[in-house]
């Protein structure tokens, strides 16, 4: 089997979404998902289909390997990586295929065919406790039972400074108060998560995290920014609260020490930006030495979100998954893909047990959300 074209397609969902087809001599075919954003079609048609014709798509891992090498020799990251990580799922699809059984057996097997859901809300309405509470109701009636908050500028009006990455004290109160509604909105059964992107200072972060301690948190998210290590690591031995990052981190080598150091206490990594399935499984599995749970990462379509879960479902450290429940705007954004059966179960997302993916990519609903001007699939 030899690969004779791979292309592109955007779509304007809840953001670019970036669809990558490779295609075969035999009539195979397979898609993928790279990271959202822009630029993704200039690097799969004009620099990554010259390194892939002619060679065979099951050798996905030697495949994978020479995109990095003979792009940036080897250490990709940003938008080249959700590029490499796009096609890599899409070998996968097609590797699947011609096996007859799902990716995640081809990653080692299936630990669970279901994969909890959290519903990343976002934020209430307006930044008031009244509004956030209602958000958190709204999740709840909709079946959920764990959801993430996005907690960072949610109180921009009171702060000293708005570049030095510093919360005043009129900032952590307001924060405060908002988590305080949301857990009083919903109850102690369910599970909450914080996200503040990365944009406080080590000291603001640890006297957050200590303002939040008695509202029981799954989990808070990206503290301080994740470059640095020791500062990560920081945060977290200062508070008992689950720490977690890993959305902008790249490949196994941007995790080694985030993990050696357990920096964290919990990962939480995007297959699309991090390289792709079989880098999520090697990092998932790294980490699983330490006894750190995985967290998946998702702002893609149900397209990257069905690869995610097959990466879900071989990885023994599962925690849960992120639902871009934010994203609900979209109202179009499940019939993207075709299944033969509902990809969303309550707070739970099916991993479909069908070759490859076990998905298609529907072509007519892509195109009609298609980026004007770009190139859909090479027509
Ligand atoms: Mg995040």
């Amino acid at each position: 089997m030899k690969i004779t074209k791979v292309t592109s397609a955007v779509v304007e969902g809840y953001k670019l979404w970036n669809f990558v087809r490779v295609e075969t001599d035999t009539g195979l075919h397979g898609f993928g998902e790279a990271h959202p954003g822009e630029g993704v079609p200039t690097l799969v048609e004009g620099q990554l289909e010259p390194l892939l014709i002619g060679h065979d798509p099951r050798d996905v891992e030697p495949l994978y390997h020479k995109m990095l090498a003979r792009t940036v020799g080897g250490s990709a990251g940003g938008t080249l990586l959700g590029a490499i990580a796009g096609i890599e799922t899409a070998l996968w699809d097609v590797a699947g295929k011609a096996q007859g059984v799902p990716v995640f057996r081809l990653l080692g097997g299936g630990y669970r065919d279901s994969i909890r859901l959290y519903a990343d809300v976002g934020r209430g309405a307006t930044n008031t406790p009244e509004a956030w509470a209602q958000r958190a109701r709204d999740a709840v009636a909709e079946g959920f039972q764990a959801m993430k908050f996005d907690l960072d500028h949610s109180a921009d009006e009171l702060q000293h400074d708005p570049v030095n990455r510093g919360l005043s004290l009129a900032e952590l109160d307001k924060m405060t108060a908002l988590i305080e509604a949301v857990r009083a909105a919903v109850g102690d059964g369910v599970d909450l998560c914080v996200d503040c992107h990365g944009i406080y200072d080590v000291r603001s972060a640890s006297l957050l995290a200590e303002r939040l301690e008695p509202f029981n948190l799954m989990f808070f998210e990206d503290p301080v920014p994740p470059e640095n290590i020791e500062a990560m690591a920081k945060v977290s031995s200062s508070t008992p609260i689950t720490i977690c990052t890993g959305e902008w981190v790249h490949r196994r080598d941007g995790f080694r020490r985030l993990i050696e150091l357990q920096a964290c206490d919990m990962l939480h990594v995007d297959v699309s930006a991090t390289g792709g399935m079989l880098e999520a499984k090697k990092i998932a599995d790294l980490a699983d030495l330490y006894y750190l749970p995985f967290a998946a990462h998702n702002i893609v379509s149900p397209l990257g979100m069905v690869a995610s879960a097959h990466v879900c479902a071989a990885v023994r450290n599962l925690h849960i998954m992120e639902l871009p429940y934010h994203a609900d705007q979209v109202d179009w954004r499940w019939e993207l893909v075709k299944s033969d059966r509902p990809l969303l179960q309550d707070s739970a997302f099916a991993v479909p047990q069908g070759p490859g993916l076990g998905v298609e990519l529907n072509e007519d609903v892509a195109q009609e959300h298609a980026r004007p001007g770009v190139p859909f699939f090479g027509t």
